[in-house]
């Protein structure tokens, strides 16, 4: 049979762009479809201008620090709205950028949204497209839970447009999303509450990161309230006012949910081509990627693995590899190494102490706690940590985590020595980077009490 297309991508985020390119670069006829905008959710309305907005809420720490060094800072000022249009300009410059190298590379962009129809086909804007692979790359898309008066609340999407900035801002969630929001707001000023029900934030980091990070964030004038959820929301002429699981009622200018991000599947039209779904709606797909239907793949957030922008794009990559490119490959999910671009941030790769005790029974611990050099003239409390997780019985790094300035720039070049599996020695016999945070990786030399 002839098809439309070798290859037809549904979602032009960080899994499909990839996978697209790749695919096109073997020669492959490729469509993708788009119902938003190309970039999809890490660059449009995630990681890229969630980090400008963090850069740009620690100007006010920056210039209080300023003074310890010497400098005097004349009166300063903070406009939400040009921000909020210089973000919209950069992400516009990085949309343009990824529509060009999609059409540089051959692949045919369709916007609109696609519905599968079966193990070969879609539909699309009334147009029905054949395809002798389907690679589903939708994404996730914030969960929102049943409370009375939700749709008063906004989300991750709708914090990037505020016309205002809000001055009073409840944040709902413990996850990375909402500490990294509450410490932007925080950051501009407004007055942040962030709400949890769980007993501690930060829920899979390590415990000493969280725990860290409360302190940390309550430092900076946010108010964290664990073992608290919100039972009902009512509109106000002036914003929200609030009802907490513990009786207590609160009016704030916004209210901002960030609990967790659901698998996109829902009106996808999978169950058409009996496409097995998994827990929450998730594609379960084998160790390629592929789908229990041999025309059908799916990589990113939709298969609900890590939902992180590098494990979408390599997984995308390693589909098209394994498909086009003649090379079976699956992509490894351990070691990742990440950040949470909180304030302080996190750099965390491997696993937690907890997870490593479960893992290896028999751990090494070594930790250091430091005021960051910048913070000695800078005036700031603020403090940095750093830890280091050993398999005793073999010497291997398998945990490293770091809270401080900078944690997520260093983390990088660590993960890249955890991922090898290096040892506790090979790290000792690295000469230290002075001064630095980075070096408390190689100086840590007695294992804690445990
Ligand atoms: P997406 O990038 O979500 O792309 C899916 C695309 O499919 C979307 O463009 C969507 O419009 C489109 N689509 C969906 N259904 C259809 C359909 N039926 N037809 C046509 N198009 C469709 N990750 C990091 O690594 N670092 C970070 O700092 C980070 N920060 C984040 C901050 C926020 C606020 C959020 C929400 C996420 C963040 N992430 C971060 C996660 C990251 O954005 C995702 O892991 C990544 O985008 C997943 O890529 P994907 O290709 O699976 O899906």
């Amino acid at each position: 049979m002839e098809f439309d297309y070798d290859l037809f991508v549904i979602g032009a985020g960080s899994g499909g762009v990839r996978a697209s390119r790749i695919a096109a670069g073997f020669g492959a006829r490729v469509a993708v479809a788009e119902e938003f905008r190309v970039g999809g959710t890490c660059v449009i309305r995630g990681c890229v201008p969630k980090k400008l907005l963090v850069y740009a809420s620690h100007f006010a720490e920056d210039f209080e620090m300023a003074k310890g060094f010497g400098w005097t800072v004349g009166e300063t000022s903070f406009d939400w709205k040009t921000l909020i249009s210089r973000k919209d300009a950069e992400i516009d410059r990085l949309n343009g950028l990824y529509i060009k190298t999609l059409e540089g590379a051959g692949v045919e962009i369709i916007n609109g949204r696609a519905v599968v129809t079966g193990p070969n086909s879609v539909s699309l804007g009334g147009r029905e497209i054949t395809a002798k692979t389907i690679l589903v790359a939708t994404g996730g898309w914030p969960h929102m839970p049943d409370v009375p008066g939700i749709e008063h609340a906004i989300t991750s999407n709708e914090a990037f447009h505020l016309d205002e900035q809000p001055k009073r801002i409840v944040v709902v969630g413990g996850g990375y999303i909402a500490v990294e929001f509450a410490g932007i707001f925080r950051g501009m000023g407004s007055d942040v509450t962030l709400l949890y029900r769980g007993e501690q934030i930060m829920r899979g980091f390590d415990d000493d990161l969280r725990d860290r990070l409360t302190i940390e964030m309550q430092r900076k004038g946010i108010d964290v309230r664990t073992g608290t959820n919100v039972t009902g929301i009512e509109k106000l002429d002036t914003g929200v006012h609030l009802t907490l699981t513990d009786g207590s009622t609160m009016e704030a200018d916004a209210v901002m949910y960030a609990t967790g991000r659901v698998p996109n599947t829902s009106g996808l039209g999978l169950e058409a081509a009996e496409v097995e779904l998994g827990k929450g709606g998730a594609v379960k797909v084998d160790a390629f990627g592929k789908t229990n239907v041999d025309s059908i793949y799916a990589v990113g957030d939709v298969t609900d693995r890590v939902q992180l922008t590098p494990v979408a794009i390599k997984e995308g990559h390693a589909f098209a590899l394994t498909v086009f490119g003649g090379t079976p490959t699956s992509p490894a999910h351990d070691a990742i190494p990440t950040a949470v671009f909180s304030q302080p941030p996190i750099g965390t790769v491997g696993l937690s102490e907890s997870d490593a005790k479960e893992k290896y029974g028999d751990i090494d611990v070594y930790t250091s706690d430091f005021r960051p050099m910048k913070h000695t003239l800078g005036g700031s409390d603020e403090r940095a940590f750093t830890k280091m997780i050993v398999d005793k019985s073999t010497g291997k790094v398998v945990g490293a985590h770091m809270i401080g300035v900078d944690a997520a720039e260093i983390i990088q070049g660590i993960g890249i020595a955890v991922k090898a599996g290096l040892t506790k020695a090979q790290f000792d016999a690295t000469v230290a980077v002075h001064p630095s945070s980075a070096e408390e990786f190689v100086l840590m030399r007695t294992p804690r009490d445990n």
